[in-house]
């Protein structure tokens, strides 16, 4: 099928769901400066391994990355300090927790393990990389993700950080939690960098990136140079398979099929490995904390070109 086939389809299902789709989300409220955005903001963009992208809707406009940032914090902690190093602090295992969870750290605190997938385990990688990198670390995590989005424009929406930062209550009571159970050294640089990566801003094209140097284990699309140890994107697509959709994982394993992982800015970041990557922008959430438009249309792209991994 050729780009421009590709690109009349995406075109077709994307206008179906915007009129179709359900509309029941609520855009995220507990971080106010998330509040303010447009909840009809509707963007998505597809980039494959050879470096041919398609996109459709809002895709100039920038939102912050949230949680997408957990596999950035993940893949930079496996990058530069080894798998055995990450995986004394991480766990191997999936979560069915929610993003935010309190019971769910309580129960893994014995072994200081928790899910990279989830706030503890991304707030558990911060600490490390601020730890080993020092007064480095957030312009060493910018530098990496200006590398995996290729674009040297990635910066720090300092609104939506210092909106996140002055309410934080659940985050500060997870960071302390950890601090007391000896996962983390210091409650307060560990949740700069970690808030700090969630509100770095990007637009679905730079996450359509992502998502291809992903889909293409690590090699970047346009320079054929490895960015990546295959390894670790194996494991990153594995974690985002199992736990990128937090406690709604396994129902959007078996519906749409292939690895994804969302933000509460209503992003979503979405792997098929050898063939794409794909970006989506929808602000309202379900319950969980997912881009309600973003998952169905998803699910009308794996069901039309057969994009399940199964
Ligand atoms: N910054 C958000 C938080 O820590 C990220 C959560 C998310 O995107 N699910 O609460």
């Amino acid at each position: 099928m050729s780009l421009k086939e590709y690109e009349r389809q995406l075109e077709e299902l994307f206008i179906d769901c915007e009129k179709n789709c359900e509309q029941n989300g609520k855009v995220a409220s507990y971080i106010p400066a998330l509040e303010r955005v447009d909840p009809d903001l509707f963007a998505v963009s597809i980039m494959d391994t050879q470096g041919r992208s398609i996109s459709t809707g809002d895709v100039d406009f920038k939102f912050t990355m949230q949680s997408i940032s957990k596999v950035v914090i993940f893949l930079y902690a496996l990058e530069n300090f080894g798998e055995e190093a990450v995986f004394e602090r991480i766990t191997l295992d999936p979560t069915g927790d929610p993003f935010n969870t309190i019971m769910g750290i309580q129960s893994t605190t014995e072994g200081n393990v928790h899910n990279p997938m989830i706030n503890s385990g991304a707030i558990v990688l911060s600490s490390m990389i601020a730890e080993k990198d020092g007064p480095e670390a957030l312009q060493n995590m910018l530098e990496f993700t200006r590398t995996l989005t290729g674009d040297d424009g990635i910066y720090v929406d300092v609104e939506v950080f210092d909106s996140e930062k002055s309410t934080a209550l659940r985050n500060k009571a997870i960071a302390y939690f950890l601090q007391a159970s000896g996962s983390i050294h210091d409650t307060e640089d560990s949740l700069d960098l970690y808030f700090q990566m969630c509100s770095i801003a990007v637009t679905v094209e730079d996450i359509a990136r992502m998502g291809a140097l992903l889909a293409n284990k690590g090699v970047d699309p346009f320079s054929g140079e490895r960015i990546l140890q295959d390894s670790n994107v194996k494991t990153a697509n594995a974690y985002m398979l199992l736990s990128g959709m937090y406690d709604a994982s396994s129902r959007f394993t078996i519906k749409v099929g292939f690895p994804a992982k969302s933000g509460v800015s209503g992003s979503i970041l979405a792997v098929v490995s050898d063939r794409m990557g794909i970006g989506i922008l929808s602000p309202p959430l379900d319950s969980r904390g997912n881009s309600v438009k973003g998952i169905q249309l998803l699910k009308k792209l794996s069901e039309h070109w057969d994009l399940s991994v199964f």
